[in-house]
């Protein structure tokens, strides 16, 4: 009693320092994804004594760790990805933070990282992103993506939970993923490599995961492809396209429209944007938002779904798109799988998305930067 829990990090402590030498906003034209850091960034120390140390927003720079820190060795690291979006007036808003805030303390858990109180971390987060709001870009497109990480430091070669760890976040300024329109990809439906398996790490966002995802990436861009559909097990049941969540919609004998996701069984990132699609296409399906130019009826299912029946779909004419789901792209849609050395055709219409994506992004896009008021909006 009187102690604060475990987790607790205190932002009414957070200390900050500013720059000295702010850095020039880079044209927006030549913005990267993921190459331009704002000024400052924001860490918090923690150690199995004292818990998390105060908050502290200091200029953005290289971080000191001893080469035996542990994260160097076995890959005690795990991060997120969020964007904030300011609009014309200057508003700025997250979207549904709270649930990568929920799904970095799973991962930290996972890898025996230490967990934390995601409100005061967000907390933290708002005074960080208000310092740099002038990062932000207001146009139609761009947002700052907010990246916290989160390594195991104890100087220890020896493999057990650590006894010291760091949370860091930085921001970075982007441009829209798609800047010349819808772009479809093509996919290696890969069946020499696993992304995942049952009772291992794939729902979790941990650094180790994509490590072991950019050799099959280099293998599949050397067969042609843009990226890995990742599959599992004999039957080949899909799972997730590169760093991205997967949706498929069949056209049923009756002419409902299904639209498909393979369920959270473990081996799958439990996607911000996923859960977005399926709420927004639920709600659809029972009448009650309506979305342009989606007159089918539409029936919304979390389910396995193998690469045979998306083959059988496609020769019976009955697979009406794929796509992609995640935070920096949104929704990428998908055009070609190889698959067994044959190349499956995916119907995309000619703005490079589909009769389902189309509504489904449009309505997502309105409530991520505010333009459609949701619930899902966090003011910062
Ligand atoms: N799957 C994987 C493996 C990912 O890395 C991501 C990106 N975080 C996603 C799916 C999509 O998740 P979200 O919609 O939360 O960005």
């Amino acid at each position: 009693p009187g102690q604060p829990p475990l987790n607790h990090i205190d932002p009414s402590k957070l200390k900050i320092t500013r720059t000295a030498s702010p850095k020039e906003m880079p044209s927006l034209e030549t913005l990267k994804f993921g190459r331009n850091f704002t000024d400052h960034m924001l860490t918090v120390e923690w150690s199995l004594e004292n818990g998390w140390e105060a908050p502290e927003i200091k200029p953005y720079g290289p971080l000191q760790l001893a080469p035996s820190a542990m994260v160097f060795h076995y890959a005690q690291c795990l991060f997120e990805g969020l964007k904030a979006y300011r609009n014309k007036a200057g508003k700025i808003t997250l979207f549904r933070p709270e649930l990568n805030m929920a799904r970095m303390n799973r991962s930290a858990e996972r890898i025996a990282l230490p967990t934390f109180d995601g409100d005061a971390l967000l907390e933290c987060m708002k005074q960080l992103i208000k310092l740099e709001k002038n990062w932000i870009p207001q146009l139609d497109g761009y947002s700052l993506y907010i990246r916290p990480v989160l390594i195991g430091t104890q100087e220890s070669i020896g493999i057990s939970p650590p006894n010291r760890a760091m949370l860091c976040v930085i921001l970075s300024p982007v441009g829209p993923y798609y800047p010349d329109g819808f772009k479809p990809v093509a996919l290696h439906g890969t069946t020499e490599f696993i992304r995942a398996a049952p009772g291992g790490t794939g729902a979790y966002k941990i650094g180790a995961n994509y490590a072991q995802g950019l050799h099959p990436q280099k293998w599949a861009a050397q067969l042609g492809y843009v990226q890995n559909l990742w599959l599992s097990g004999p039957e080949h049941y899909l799972t997730e396209v590169g760093t991205m969540n997967l949706f498929v919609a069949f056209r049923q004998p009756d002419g409902t429209i299904e639209l498909v996701t393979p369920p959270l069984d473990g081996m799958i990132l439990p996607g911000v944007t996923r859960d977005s699609v399926l709420s927004l296409a639920r709600s659809h399906a029972s009448g009650s938002i309506s979305i342009d130019g989606l007159q089918s009826k539409l029936v919304v299912n979390e389910r396995a779904v193998t690469m045979p029946e998306v083959r059988e779909a496609v020769q019976a004419g009955r697979l009406i798109e794929m796509f992609g789901s995640g935070t920096a792209a949104i929704v990428s849609p998908i055009d070609k799988i190889g698959y067994m050395g044959q190349d499956i055709i995916i119907p995309v219409e000619s703005d490079g998305m589909g009769p389902v994506s189309r509504p489904l992004w449009k309505e997502l896009v309105g409530r991520q930067t505010g333009v459609i008021p949701s619930d899902w909006s966090y003011v910062v």
